[in-house]
């Protein structure tokens, strides 16, 4: 997500939450503010980076290619100063003030509301009156759980006083002057003390958090972790280069120190709380770490741009030995691993596919040779709707599409479902195909293949010898004036 995106997301629910009342705004607006804006910050919050992601295991000076971003830039490396960015570092600068402005709220009823929690002091004219009064709130959330608010006031003064409870939050509990108060809670909500107020009254919010696990099931069925309302990430070592700027404005890149294709293994997290001082969304600040079993995903690798590939569907089969992790909040931790694939034992367990190297003869500048691999079903030949390769503006002759594996594979069988745009442009399926494997400096045809098809809306799926190596490539001869182009290609492994 570009980090712009953040502070303006945070803006709008601070807007929604004002017009509607609706808590879930403010809830929204509270997991934004406390995970992915600090997340997009260098720890000296100097300089910002353009993207942010859940799952990032390095931020370099380098554009990318793979059809991330329709920019020519490098966007993850930070880079204070320069004007590639310039949405970005002007928005994020709003994203703490809009925030710090709208922990309180005035009320319908001359009453005042508690939206989001942070340390603070409001002054606000409250009651039939308009008395001035002032409120004190005390707490270290979103890194503890207790709220702790004292009102100042000239004269006792009757007005409601709203708390919201956050959706997380199961067990609210509320203390007025040290007494405990029934709280009738349906979360998200706001609940209401109306009484006549008093100097030097205390009102005590609790709102107990536990380690939990949020599945994602769009995402492969990967989990994450949470607290309350943070978000936890693999902890991973990080190594700070500043490539240029200034001692004021430096520019760093971040590569990771230490390994991070992890899985979760099984549900225990164990929270530690650790006496910290300074910045909390910072590695060295945070007060708050949680322990996890993983074991690691050795074909979980990186693409050939150093950029975390996507997951695939889970429960993962790993046959590596459990390992004790640390997590640290996602605002904390610039190298992470936030969307963790779930660790399977049982029959439903899949093998992570080693995703190959793709490369082309050509590649159309609007297309990618990342889509022949990136698991995306096409709905048909015509699909336009899902990430290509085509050899376009290429027209017939031949060419070819390739996989690069950073080890040997045994293949016995490729499929390919070929793009074909008829009605719409000039990409056909091909006059024919075959299969080949680097054997040394040569390419070498499969041996035995049972068919090498082109129909539209389907897998063409061929079958052959086994054979060991690590690059095929696939050739199409291209028909007469037309191109091709290919969605999805399959390498059969094992
Ligand atoms: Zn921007």
């Amino acid at each position: 997500m570009e980090t712009c995106g953040f502070v303006e997301l945070m803006h709008s629910f601070e807007l929604l939450t004002r017009i509607t009342g609706d808590p879930v705004w403010a809830d929204r607006c509270e997991d934004i503010a406390v995970n992915s804006l600090p997340a997009a910050f260098d720890p000296a919050q100097r300089g910002t980076h353009y993207i942010t992601s859940a799952n990032s295991v390095r931020l370099d000076d380098a554009a990318k290619t793979h059809g991330q971003f329709d920019n020519d830039f490098a966007m993850q490396a930070y880079r204070p100063g320069v004007h590639d960015y310039r949405c970005c570092p002007h928005n994020y600068g709003m994203g703490w003030p809009y925030y710090a402005e709208e922990l309180w709220l005035a009320t319908y009823d001359a009453g005042l509301c508690a939206s989001m929690y942070a340390a603070s002091e409001v002054t606000a004219k409250v009651g039939t009156d308009g008395t001035a009064v002032t409120v004190t709130e005390e707490t270290g959330y979103p890194f503890e759980e207790t709220v702790t608010l004292r009102i100042s006031t000239p004269r006792p003064v009757e007005f409601p006083l709203y708390l919201r409870v956050p959706g997380w939050c199961a067990e609210p509990a509320l203390r007025v002057n040290g007494t405990p108060a029934p709280l009738r809670a349906a979360p998200p909500c706001y609940v209401a003390v109306t009484r006549t107020w008093r100097h030097g009254d205390r009102v005590e919010l609790r709102l107990p958090m536990r380690a939990t696990t949020r599945t994602w099931a769009k995402n492969h069925g990967a989990v994450s972790v949470e607290y309350g309302p943070l978000t936890f990430s693999l902890a991973i070592e990080e190594e700070w280069r500043r490539y240029a700027g200034t001692t004021a404005w430096p520019e760093y890149e971040v590569t990771a120190g230490s390994p991070w294709n992890y899985g979760l293994d099984g549900r225990s997290l164990r929270l530690l709380r650790r006496s910290a001082r300074g910045n909390p969304f910072t590695r060295r600040g945070t007060p708050l770490e949680i322990r996890a079993r993983a074991r690691r995903i050795p074909n979980w690798r990186a693409d050939d741009e150093n950029v975390i590939r996507p997951l695939q569907d889970g429960p993962v089969r790993s046959g590596e030995p459990a390992e004790t992790v640390t997590l640290i909040p996602m605002g904390a931790a610039r190298l992470r691993l936030t969307a963790f694939p779930v660790i399977g034992h049982g029959p439903d367990a899949r093998e992570w596919r080693l995703v190959p190297i793709a490369t082309a003869s050509h590649t159309w500048q609007g297309d990618t040779t990342e889509a022949l691999c990136d698991g995306i079903e096409p709905s048909g030949s015509g699909d336009q709707s899902i990430p290509r390769f085509t050899w376009w503006d290429h027209r017939g002759g031949v060419e070819w599409v390739q996989y690069d594996y950073p080890e040997p594979v045994t293949a016995s069988a490729a499929s390919v479902y070929w793009f074909d745009d008829t009605g719409q442009g000039q990409c056909r399926v091909p006059v024919s195909w075959r299969l080949l494997y680097r054997d040394g400096d040569t390419w070498l045809p499969v041996e035995n293949p049972s068919a090498y098809g082109t129909a539209r809306d389907t897998y063409n799926r061929t079958t052959f010898t086994p054979v060991r190596a690590t690059a095929f490539r696939l050739e199409a001869h291209l028909g007469d004036g037309v191109s091709g182009g290919i969605l999805e290609w399959r390498m059969e492994q094992g």
